[in-house]
């Protein structure tokens, strides 16, 4: 069960259950956790603690469900996603607050969080008119062949709980409007805005029992469900959204059971500013693709590299915006920097800049941690053997770099392992081309800052970022599977 009570701040408090088969229930042991809001520690919902048991049976709820979605009429499938877009819009308010509550996610990361989900569901509409395949020319005399697309089964969908209601819906809505049946296994730090709200919403909208199932579980807890839906033999691919280290630990396990992942990992994305970028400009993209959302977004700039040219000012510039940004209390409108999501990350945060400045780094803007905030942070003179320079760290934290050229700045971005998203400013949009065909990742942005998205682009990352491409042009590559269908109209030959 989802019940929720009012709490007198426009957000009410969820008990937030596992969503099998259509139906709200508790977790097999009985067992549950409380959910605690980053920013006032409040308890926020009591969540069902799931494991094994519970995995299967919504692997069965979902496997069961299938036939039926799939055969589901292309008008009566686009009609859940329609309506579905109208309800997030009629609670649109709600979700806001339920974001800020849950993931300290501010009104403009919210907003666009909103925004992105209710494309992504007018836009996953018409997936269910898309054709179905081709016909292909054959040298068999008297054949007609085809390759037919068609949906794969339950897809297991695994989220993070940063971007909670947009990561979590570009999991599920692809793979539910091609067809396929959904398990949805949200981060223990969103198991509402990340889980129960999209069971509630599409429930509502008219998706039949058993197409879209949710199961939470508590802290720590993840690898039993992890495991159970690894391996079970109905679930025919995994997608994942989260840390390189669990990615490839999950990716490890897959490859045993020969089953296809979508995986989108860590990023530690460069925004290169070149001397002719008009500095204005550049140190707002700057601002807005390094603290939005305090930093917690996997595309966020962590690296800025800046032609000497500019390099002075722009630093000062940059500092001092950085410096200026309200921080505190996500539900005030007027916040930029709301919390991190948990005491972890902050003490995370708190020793990679300490060991940066250790080893020699200068810091120009915050620095020290404002529980349960950490400021936005500018550090220059960053060593390469730093933490902070190496991976990806989740926070509102940027190392900043002069460089001869932008060339350099992409010869030094490329050393990195990871490969999700670059941006490049620059007055000359040839050169910034030219420089975007020789960075080593899966998306540029050209006179931009990296945090981009829409929901039929192909998002997705090289290298240690992961492989496949999130985006509704590209989900029936990853969700589907292309059957070879030949009809001969005529006996032929056979050599035996
Ligand atoms: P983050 O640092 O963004 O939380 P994680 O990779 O730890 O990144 O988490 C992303 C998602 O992966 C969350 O839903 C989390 O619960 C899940 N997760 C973590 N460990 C495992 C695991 N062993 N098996 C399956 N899912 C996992």
């Amino acid at each position: 069960m989802s019940e929720t009570e009012p709490t007198g701040n426009g957000w009410r408090r969820p008990r937030v259950g596992h969503f099998i088969g259509g139906d709200w229930t508790e977790s097999a042991s009985g067992r549950s956790y409380l959910n605690r809001s980053p920013w006032s520690g409040e308890t926020l919902s009591e969540v069902a603690a799931g494991d094994v048991e519970d995995a299967d049976r919504a692997v069965t709820a979902a496997h069961s469900a299938f036939d039926g979605w799939a055969g589901t009429l292309p008008h009566r499938r686009q009609r859940v996603f329609l309506r579905a877009a109208d309800i997030l819009e009629r609670r649109h308010d709600e979700v806001l607050a339920a974001l800020a509550a849950e993931t300290g996610c501010g009104r403009v990361f919210g907003g666009v969080q909103l925004d992105f989900a209710t494309r992504l569901l007018r836009q996953a509409a018409q997936l269910a008119y898309r054709p179905a395949g081709e016909l292909l020319p054959s040298d068999v005399e008297g054949t007609r062949a085809m390759a037919v697309r068609r949906p794969v089964g339950v897809v297991a969908a695994i989220a993070p709980w940063n971007a909670s209601l947009t990561l979590a819906g570009r999991a599920i809505i692809g793979p539910l409007a091609l067809g396929n049946t959904v398990v949805l296994k949200p981060s223990e730090d969103a198991p509402h805005t990340g889980g129960a709200l999209w069971a509630e919403i599409l429930h509502e909208a008219g998706l039949p029992a058993g197409a879209l199932n949710v199961v939470t579980h508590a802290p720590g807890e993840a690898g039993g469900i992890g495991d159970a839906l690894l391996s079970s033999p109905l679930v025919k691919r995994i997608n994942f959204t989260g840390s390189t280290a669990t990615g490839r630990r999950l990716a490890e396990k897959a490859g045993r059971h020969l089953k296809r992942m979508v995986l989108q990992l860590s990023g530690q994305n460069p925004l290169i500013v070149a001397g002719d970028a008009d500095l204005d400009y550049a140190v707002n993209a700057a601002t807005y693709g390094a603290f939005v959302h305090q930093g917690q977004v996997c595309m966020c700039a962590r690296r800025v590299y800046v032609e000497r040219p500019l390099a002075e000012e722009f630093a000062e510039r940059f500092a001092a915006r950085a410096a200026a940004l309200p921080t505190g209390d996500p539900s005030d409108p007027a916040t930029v920097v709301g919390p991190v999501i948990n005491e972890w990350a902050l003490a995370l945060l708190d020793r990679r800049v300490r060991e940066a400045v250790e080893l020699g780094a200068r810091v120009l803007a915050g620095g020290v941690p404002r529980p349960p905030c950490y400021p936005a942070t500018v550090l220059a003179d960053v060593p390469d053997e730093a933490e902070i320079a190496q991976g990806e760290t989740f926070g509102p934290v940027v190392v900043l770099e002069t460089v001869d050229s932008a060339e350099r700045a992409v010869a030094r971005a490329n050393t990195s392992d990871l490969g999700l998203v670059a941006s490049v400013i620059t007055g000359d949009r040839s050169r910034g081309l030219r420089l975007a065909s020789s960075l080593d990742v899966g998306i540029v942005h050209v006179n931009d800052q990296p945090v981009n998205d829409e929901p039929h682009m192909p998002f997705g990352g090289v290298k240690d970022t992961g492989w496949g491409r999130f985006g509704l042009e590209f989900a029936a590559e990853e969700f589907c599977e292309l059957q070879w269908i030949t009809v001969r109209d005529q006996d032929r030959d056979f050599p035996l």
